[in-house]
C-alpha cells in the first residue's frame, strides 16, 4: 500500500482522551478514532489488524470443526425473555426505542433458538457453531479504548452435546484452540479458573493478560502456576489462635468510633481481634455476614453460599433491623441468619459492634455465644498469602480478560425447551458450552505487550505489514526509481509492504512515523548507500540497522521473519 494514497492519520502528541498505552498508540498510529464514549471506528490500518486476528481465529475454529454463522445483532426481545436475561443484563442491555427488540450483548439465546429447531435427535450431535459478530453492551465506564467498547467484535462459539462427557470433549477442543489462537497472536497470557457470572453453568476458565490497564483482579502463584480470578481465588491466610481463656461479653462506650481503624486506635488493638459485620437482604430477610476486621466480603463467594439473589441493606434498613448504623452493628443480639468467614472459626475475645450507636462489645466467644454459627470461605484473598497448592506466597494483580470458556450445561436449553430425543425415545435438554474472544481486546493486549517509547512494535503475527519501505527523498529520480522497483520486488516476493512514497515529508518525519506504526522491518532507500547498490534495513524490535546489498534484501528479510 502506498502511504501517499492511504488514510493513516498519525498523531505526534498523546491525545487527552487516552491514558492506557494501547489506547494512546492506536489513536496515535491512526488505527482507530472515537465516535462517542466506548464507540470506535476502525480506520484502514486498524481494520487490517482486525482481519488478521479474525483469520487466525477462523483457522483454529475450522480446525475443531466449528461451523461459521452470522446472526443478527438486532434481536426480538421475547427470545431474551425466555431465559430471563433482559433482567439479568439490566442496564448493560441496549434497548431500542421499539421495546420489542434488543441489541445483542452475546448470542446464547439466538443460537439456542436455532438449535431447538434443528437439533432434535441424538444423531444430530455434536455441533460447534460460531460467528465473529458485533456485540452491544452499555458498559458503565468505557475509558480504556477498544479494551472496553460499547460496541465490539466477539468471536462467540457454542457447543451442543448430549452428555457431559461430550461437553468435556467440546470444551477441551476450545481450550486447546484458544491456546493456539493466542500463541499465534504473539501474546503472553495465563489461564485462570473463573466465576460464571450472569452466564451461569458449571465450569469456566478465563484467558488473562497481566496489565495495569486490566479491570480484572487475579491471584497467581509463580511457583506452581495456580491462578484464579479474585472472585473465586482461595489462599491460606494467617490464622489467629483462640486465646486460652474466654472473657465474658462486656460493653464499651466508643463515642464517634465508626470504622475498624478507629476502633483499633481507640481500643489499642489490631484488626485481627475485630469482627466486622455486613448486612445483606436475602429473600426479604436480613443476613449478617461476619468477617475478620482486615478482610473484605467477596460477594461472588457469598452468592455461592446463599444460592439466591441478595443485596446490601440500605442505611435506613440497617437502623430498622439492628437499631444501629453501619459501624456499630454486631452478631450478638442480631436476629436472623449469621454467616461467618472461616478465618473466624472458633475465635474468642473478639470485639464487634453492640447494635447500639457509639457502643461496642468485647469478650465475644463465637463458639460459646453463637453456637449455631455457620462458617464458609467468604473473604477476598490478598497478596502475600500462601498458595493452597504449594504454600508459596501468591501475588494479586490486575489483568485483562482476553477470552472466556464456559460449560453452560442445560441452563439455556432447559429454559428455552431445546430438547433432543435419545436412543430410547426420551427427551432431554441439550448440553451446551459457550466460548468468547474479544477481537479488539486481542489487538489492544498485543499492543500492551509489544510497544516501546517510540511506538508500536508489532510481532510479525499481527503486523498490518511486514515491511515498511521508506523512500527518503522521493523527489530525486534515482531514489524514486529504486524505491519503486523494490516495492514491486518485495510484493512479488509475497511480503505485505507499506511504501512511504510521500514526496513532501522529511526524513525525520518518516522515521518517526515508521517507528510509531511499528512494522517489524524497515527498508530505507537513501542517497548515501545507493552508489554501492545497498539499502539500510532496520529491525524495529531491536533497533539494529544493517546495510544490505539490494540483491540480498529478500533473503535477509525472509530469514528475519521466518
Ligand atoms: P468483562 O468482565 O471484561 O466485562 P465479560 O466477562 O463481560 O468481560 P464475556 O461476556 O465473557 O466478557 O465476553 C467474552 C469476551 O468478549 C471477553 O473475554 C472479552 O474478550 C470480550 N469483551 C467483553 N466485553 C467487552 C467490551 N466491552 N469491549 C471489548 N471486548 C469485550
Ligand atoms: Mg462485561
Amino acid at each position: 500500500m502506498r502511504q501517499s494514497k492511504t488514510f493513516i492519520p498519525t498523531l505526534k502528541e498523546v491525545p487527552n482522551e487516552a491514558t492506557v498505552q494501547s489506547h494512546i498508540l492506536m489513536l496515535r498510529a491512526g488505527m482507530v478514532r472515537s465516535l462517542g464514549a466506548g464507540i470506535y471506528s476502525f480506520l484502514p490500518l486498524g481494520y487490517k489488524v482486525v482481519k488478521k486476528v479474525c483469520d487466525i481465529i477462523r483457522k483454529e475454529m475450522e480446525s475443531i470443526e466449528g461451523q461459521e454463522f452470522h446472526l443478527p445483532a438486532l434481536n426480538p426481545r421475547e427470545i431474551w425473555e425466555e431465559t430471563n436475561r433482559v433482567e439479568a443484563f439490566g442496564d448493560t442491555l441496549f434497548h431500542i426505542k421499539n421495546r420489542d427488540y434488543v441489541l445483542a450483548p452475546t448470542h446464547e439465546e439466538i443460537m439456542t433458538w436455532h438449535a431447538r429447531r434443528v437439533l432434535k435427535s441424538y444423531k444430530d450431535f455434536p455441533q460447534i457453531w460460531y460467528q465473529i459478530q458485533t456485540k452491544f453492551r452499555n458498559e458503565p465506564r468505557p475509558r480504556s479504548g477498544v479494551l472496553r467498547g460499547r460496541q465490539f467484535l466477539m468471536k462467540d462459539a457454542y457447543s451442543f452435546d448430549i452428555s457431559s462427557e461430550g461437553l468435556d470433549i467440546s470444551y477441551e477442543k476450545h481450550n486447546k484452540a484458544y491456546h493456539r489462537i493466542f500463541d499465534s497472536c504473539g501474546l503472553q497470557y495465563f489461564v485462570v479458573g473463573a466465576s460464571s457470572g450472569a452466564m451461569g453453568g458449571s465450569g469456566s476458565e478465563e484467558f488473562m493478560v497481566p496489565s495495569d490497564a486490566g479491570e480484572d483482579t487475579v491471584a497467581h502463584c509463580k511457583q506452581c502456576g495456580y491462578s484464579a480470578n479474585i472472585e473465586i481465588a482461595d489462599a491460606i491466610p494467617e490464622l489467629t489462635n483462640r486465646s486460652d481463656e474466654s472473657k465474658t461479653v462486656y460493653e464499651i462506650s466508643t463515642p464517634q468510633v465508626k470504622s475498624i481503624d478507629e476502633l483499633c486506635a481507640f481500643l489499642q488493638i489490631t484488626e485481627e481481634h475485630c469482627a466486622k459485620s455486613r448486612v445483606y437482604i436475602v429473600d426479604n430477610s436480613p443476613v449478617l455476614v461476619l468477617m475478620q476486621g482486615n478482610d473484605e466480603v467477596n460477594e461472588t463467594k457469598l452468592g455461592k453460599t446463599l444460592g439466591t439473589p441478595f443485596r446490601p441493606a440500605h442505611h435506613d434498613e440497617l437502623q430498622e433491623i439492628t437499631g444501629a448504623d453501619a459501624g456499630s452493628i454486631g452478631p450478638i443480639g442480631f436476629t436472623g441468619r449469621i454467616i461467618a468467614d472461616r478465618r473466624l472459626k472458633d475465635r474468642n475475645n473478639l470485639f464487634s459492634g453492640a447494635n447500639k450507636n457509639d457502643f461496642h462489645l468485647g469478650g465475644i466467644d463465637l463458639t460459646r455465644d453463637i453456637p449455631t454459627l455457620e462458617y464458609n470461605d467468604l473473604r477476598t484473598v490478598t497478596s502475600g498469602e500462601r498458595c493452597i497448592r504449594c504454600n508459596e506466597k501468591i501475588g494479586v494483580f490486575t489483568a485483562i480478560e482476553l477470552g472466556h470458556i464456559f460449560k453452560l450445561g442445560t441452563k439455556y436449553s432447559a429454559a428455552m425447551g431445546a430438547l433432543f430425543t435419545d436412543e430410547k425415545g426420551d427427551e432431554h435438554p441439550i448440553i451446551m458450552g459457550s466460548y468468547g474472544i474479544g477481537v479488539e481486546r486481542v489487538i489492544a493486549c498485543h499492543i500492551e505487550q509489544h510497544h516501546d517509547e517510540r511506538g508500536i512494535v508489532w510481532d510479525k503475527s499481527l503486523a498490518p505489514f511486514q515491511v515498511h519501505l521508506l523512500g527518503l527523498n522521493m523527489k530525486k529520480d534515482i531514489i524514486r526509481e529504486t524505491a519503486e522497483e523494490l516495492y514491486t520486488e518485495l510484493q512479488n516476493a509475497g511480503f505485505e509492504v507499506l511504501f512511504d512514497d510521500r514526496t513532501d515529508a522529511l526524513a525525520g518525519f518518516k522515521f518517526n512515523d515508521a517507528d510509531l506504526l511499528g512494522m517489524p522491518v524497515q527498508v530505507i532507500v537513501g542517497e548515501k548507500k545507493l552508489p554501492e547498490q545497498k539499502v539500510e534495513v532496520k529491525f524495529r524490535k531491536t533497533g539494529e540497522r544493517k546495510d544490505v546489498p539490494m540483491d540480498q534484501l529478500i533473503q535477509e528479510i525472509t530469514n528475519y521473519l521466518s
